[in-house]
């Protein structure tokens, strides 16, 4: 075959950044080639066999990924999806171009896996004498900018002084600037929500360098297969999914803004913003809403909605703080006096909690909610994840695990530090005497039994004050939450009281 020469050229990682809008990475490398980067994922299907592997996420996913192949292809660019691991893709890239690419980006990622691989990439380009350049990108502030200054310990264990300080660094000059800088990206959302073109910045597409490898079924490109093989796992409808999808769940979230403080809680109420989808694979940012909603003279010790908002905003970057500084979390309690709970881990009690069969209504609603829809409301996930530590007295990972095998929205940082949380072995200043009680949460947060009547149709006919009750007839209670809140102090009360 004859070899082809090429002008320089680009290649960005595409990994937990699914848009070409606020890419901030991406942008320094279309500026570096002048639009001759081409984008790139990878995908080792050998994932798809693990058993937290979520069929109905990664559908999600493979639906992002082909909204913003799109994107990419109506400025004039490529994405190419590709089953092998980074490493070995990368070098079977390499191997198969006449001329290596001059430039690599990606955006910043913080999770122990990623860092160590990223670690890793770094040496492989560096050896080949590329230039690499990262962002961050999905979180606002980075862990090693949000430190302490003087204490025993480096980062924050707690939320509230961690936010308080995460508030005083969003105000300063630099976190503004990059703020401001996701305005552009709001321009171009706007022009493709009104079904306007934009400009073809990008100026390279992957066939002109496929010519260069050995054979073209090689060089297929897995995203089709992928989406085919995993559709006969979908169980569930997907939301609209890629990055005009989430600017356009952003618009339509904001009405509801100025009463999130007061709706957030209840479940039958469609309140809160069901962004989360969309910040797991980056079609949209905290950076991006943060320019879009006009924050100012907002403070976190306001009392309404923008302010409650940005709250929990802060709480999904506190949780990858607490990851970043202390990986080990992903295995094992955050308290380290609560690694070796003697959990009964009852299989039987277990399955009846996935099946939304356990005989306490709100429960079973939160799991059937899950299952048919792949997400579930806050305030619904922390009543699940008590009942099935407290009450059940199951370990916190299997519930953890479980919720990543199901949750459209499921993310390392979050979805520990929740079931930590619940489960009193994380970083919560509330000791492990909280324990919720199912049939009072369900009579405060959901008062007509309308989110129940939804999701337990069995309990249609039910009064509002019946409807509550563990008694209340579709399925024998498994477990009497009386005794199980003892049994489960107990369980606490073994271990010495403090050594971490
Ligand atoms: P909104 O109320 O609209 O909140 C806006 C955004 O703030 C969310 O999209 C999310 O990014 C962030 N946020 C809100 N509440 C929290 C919180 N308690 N902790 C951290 N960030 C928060 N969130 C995930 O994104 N992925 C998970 O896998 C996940 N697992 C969880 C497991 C448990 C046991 C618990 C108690 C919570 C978990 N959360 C998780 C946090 C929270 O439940 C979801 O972020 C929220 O329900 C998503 O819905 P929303 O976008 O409508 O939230």
């Amino acid at each position: 075959m004859a070899e082809v020469t090429l002008e320089a050229f680009g290649v960005h990682w595409f990994r937990r950044d699914l848009r070409v809008s606020g890419n901030l990475a991406l942008k320094w490398n279309l500026q570096k080639t002048q639009g001759r980067t081409l984008g790139v994922f990878f995908f080792d299907s050998k994932f798809l066999s693990r058993p937290d592997f979520s069929h109905h996420r990664f559908g999600f996913f493979l639906q992002s990924l082909k909204a913003l192949k799109t994107e990419l292809r109506q400025r004039g660019g490529d994405l190419w999806v590709i089953d092998k691991p980074p490493e070995e893709g990368f070098k079977w890239i390499f191997s198969g171009v006449s001329q290596l690419p001059t430039h690599v980006s990606w955006n910043r990622d913080y999770e122990p896996f990623a860092r160590a691989r990223d670690a890793r990439m770094l040496q492989l380009f560096d050896k080949e004498g590329i230039q690499v350049h990262t962002e961050r990108d999905h979180l606002v502030i980075e862990p090693h900018e949000l430190v302490k200054e003087s204490s025993d310990s480096p980062f924050y264990k707690v939320y509230t002084p961690f936010a308080k300080k995460w508030g005083s660094i969003f105000l300063g000059q630099e976190i503004q600037k990059r703020i401001h800088a996701q305005k552009e990206a709001l321009e171009e959302l706007e022009k493709r929500d009104r079904g306007q073109e934009l400009e073809r910045d990008f100026r390279l597409r992957w066939d002109s360098l496929h010519e260069n490898f050995k054979s073209k079924e090689n060089v297929r490109d897995a995203l089709e297969d992928f989406i085919q093989e995993n559709q006969k796992r979908l169980t569930i409808p997907l939301p609209p999914a890629g990055s005009l999808a989430a600017f356009r769940a952003v618009k339509e979230f904001l009405p509801k803004l100025p009463r999130y403080l007061e709706d957030r809680d209840y479940p039958a109420v469609s309140g809160t913003s069901k962004l989360s989808i969309y910040f797991k694979n980056g079609s949209l940012t905290p950076a991006l809403f943060l320019s879009y909603v006009d924050l100012a003279g907002t403070h976190l010790s306001q009392k309404n909605g923008k302010s409650q908002f940005f709250k929990e905003l802060i709480w999904r970057e506190f949780y990858y703080h607490i990851l970043y500084h202390r990986p080990e979390v992903e295995n094992e309690a955050f308290l380290t006096r609560y690694k070796d709970l003697e959990w009964s881990n009852q299989n039987r009690w277990f399955e009846a909690w996935k099946r939304g069969q356990t005989g306490y209504p709100i429960v079973d609603a939160g799991m059937r909610q899950l299952s048919t829809t792949g997400w579930m409301h806050n305030r619904v996930r922390m009543i699940v994840a008590s009942f099935l530590t407290k009450d059940l007295l199951i370990d916190w990972q299997w519930g953890e695990k479980y919720f990543m095998n199901q949750l459209l929205d499921g993310d390392l940082a979050p979805n520990n530090g929740g079931w930590q949380w619940a489960a009193s072995t994380g970083c919560d200043p509330q000791p492990y005497f909280r324990i919720f009680n199912p049939t009072l949460q369900g009579k405060k947060f959901d008062p007509r039994g309308e989110y129940i009547r939804k999701f337990v149709p069995e309990l249609k006919k039910k009064s509002d004050k019946e409807i509550h009750q563990p008694s209340s007839g579709y399925v024998e209670p498994i477990v009497d939450h009386a005794l199980q809140r003892q049994r489960a102090l107990a369980l606490f009360r073994k271990l010495p009281p403090k050594n971490a």
